[in-house]
């Protein structure tokens, strides 16, 4: 008999043969906080703070800034909240900062590249953050990261920020986390490398799969191409989380794929530790993860990242969910 999905909403997500994954939140702004964990979210996985950057005549300072952190530490009570910088730029214009116009934006200047030209506005909010991470589980990704070199500067600047506010005694937590979205191709290649550097790692499968498979995601022309289920993809998702697990980092989703429940046991299979989505996909997801068993997932993912085409793919899914785990 099926359980009422309501009845998963606050409980644990957990496979019918015991293994938990995490179910986050994604939001965009400090007043859905409350409403994701109202929805059954176990942490914040995603808070996109551009938001708070954009359609302004200039940029919220850092009191603004810590007001809004502290509004989603304090909704959260204690469960983990991974506030993500500012992904601004690009496809994401922001009239103040006076960024040139770019043929190819996504490929631009865009999130992290932009930070060294503005760094006070990057410390700025590194500020804010560490401020308000007294008041919860306080987690800092940075998106768009490519290389070494740019989470080494990136872990400079954070150094630096927090010795000036120890130095004038301002309160900040000394156990803040600092992750990556991994996002660009590059950065699945070198992810032993990456673990040296960082805490742990959010699969930004949006953008991954556009970079991955050179689709430009907003692109109706070539949309029938961008396809997260490209073998490629889930060949690229296996190594990442493996090779992190080997080092002991943790790595969750935040991309729309994660709320695709066709896909789920492949995402479960792949040993992702959590999956991040917008709130409303959250007990349907949990009530999913039910009825799905994690030896037959980690079966289904090794036979899928085998597959030569997307539509072996699809079959293998199809048939999979037809017999049943
Ligand atoms: C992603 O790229 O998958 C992601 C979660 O970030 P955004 O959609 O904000 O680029
Ligand atoms: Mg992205």
């Amino acid at each position: 008999e099926k359980k009422q999905k309501e009845q998963f909403i606050y409980q644990p997500a957990v496979t019918s043969d015991g293994h938990q994954i995490e179910i986050a939140a994604n939001i965009a702004c400090s007043a859905e906080a409350s409403s994701a964990f109202a929805n059954g979210a176990e942490g914040i996985g995603l808070f996109r703070t551009e938001m708070l950057f954009m359609d302004r005549q200039s940029a919220p300072g850092e009191d603004e800034q810590f007001e809004h952190y502290c509004k989603v530490l304090k909704a959260a009570v204690g469960k983990p909240v991974i506030i993500r910088t500012m992904d601004i730029g690009g496809d994401k214009p922001i009239d103040y900062l006076n960024l040139p116009e770019e043929n190819n934006p996504f490929l631009g200047y865009r999130a992290v590249r932009i930070y060294p030209k503005f760094e006070q506005l990057f410390r700025t909010q590194l500020r804010a953050i560490l401020r308000a991470s007294v008041y919860g589980s306080t987690k800092i990704m940075i998106p768009m990261i490519q290389s070494i070199e740019e989470i080494r500067w990136v872990k400079q600047q954070l150094a630096e920020v927090k010795a000036e506010l120890d130095s004038c005694d301002i309160a900040n937590s000394g156990q803040v986390q600092l992750g990556i979205m991994v996002e660009v191709p590059a950065v699945a290649f070198i992810i032993d490398q990456f673990c040296q550097e960082v805490d742990f790692f959010s699969i930004g499968s949006n953008d991954m799969t556009q970079y991955l498979l050179a689709v430009d995601r907003d692109n109706g022309q070539v949309s029938h191409l961008y396809n997260s289920l490209a073998p490629a993809f889930l060949r690229m998702l296996g190594h990442v989380v493996k090779t992190a697990h080997e080092h002991n980092r943790w790595v969750g989703l935040c991309g729309e794929l994660g709320a695709d429940n066709k896909v789920l046991s492949l995402l479960v299979g792949s040993g992702l530790d959590e999956l991040s989505m917008s709130a409303p996909k959250i007990t349907a997801t949990k009530a999913a993860l039910n009825d799905l068993a994690l030896t037959h997932c980690q079966q289904l993912f090794e036979q899928a990242c085998q597959c030569p085409t997307i539509d072996d793919v699809t079959t293998l899914l199809e048939n999979a969910s037809a017999t049943g785990p």
